[in-house]
């Protein structure tokens, strides 16, 4: 039983209670696809490969908002052996994980993200994917971080074989 100051101290520390998630995700860059990154549609000479539309940033952000309410990762949720999900627009997707943040009583503080790929040069896109991202999880663009690096044409990023993105979110309780 929690009785005095003990119960306000205890509320305090409930209302304070935050969790964190991070994500990390991996395509193939073949010809033929488009370039998906963010929720938005890049010019590119290829694409992202994968069962949705492969959005490499918006699959990374999933994972972190999925690994912060400890409910498993984006394969769980939607297997890449179910049709209903082929060629979906990962948009839906990550609107899906952030209903589950406010159906546990979440909501998002910030994310931070870092995409890695060689080709094309994506800062003139950096905004517009911020916009994406904040208007889905209802946040501003100045809690949607969105950071980028080659790999200094290191390894298969460097190759431009494939492209990664890390994703970091907090949550704290509504
Ligand atoms: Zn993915």
């Amino acid at each position: 039983m929690i009785i005095g100051q003990n119960a306000d101290i205890y509320i305090i520390l409930k209302k304070m209670s935050y969790r964190i998630g991070s994500g990390v995700d991996f395509h193939q860059l073949v010809a033929g696809r488009d370039l998906w990154i963010g929720g938005v549609k890049i010019p590119h000479d290829k694409g992202a490969l994968g069962h949705s539309d492969a959005d490499v940033l918006l699959h990374a952000v999933c994972d972190a908002v999925l690994g912060a309410l400890a409910l498993g990762d984006i394969g769980v949720h939607f297997p890449d052996t179910d049709m209903a999900y082929k060629n979906i627009d990962s948009k839906i997707l990550l609107k899906k994980c952030f209903d589950l943040v406010s159906a546990k009583g979440y909501r998002i503080i910030n994310i931070d993200s870092t995409l890695c790929l060689q080709a094309p040069k994506i800062k003139p896109y950096i905004f517009q994917m911020q916009q994406t991202i904040a208007s889905i999880v209802e946040l501003t663009t100045g809690d949607v971080s969105i950071k980028a690096t080659t790999t200094e044409q290191l390894g298969f990023v460097g190759r431009e074989e494939g492209l990664v993105a890390y994703a970091t979110v907090l949550l704290t309780l509504k």
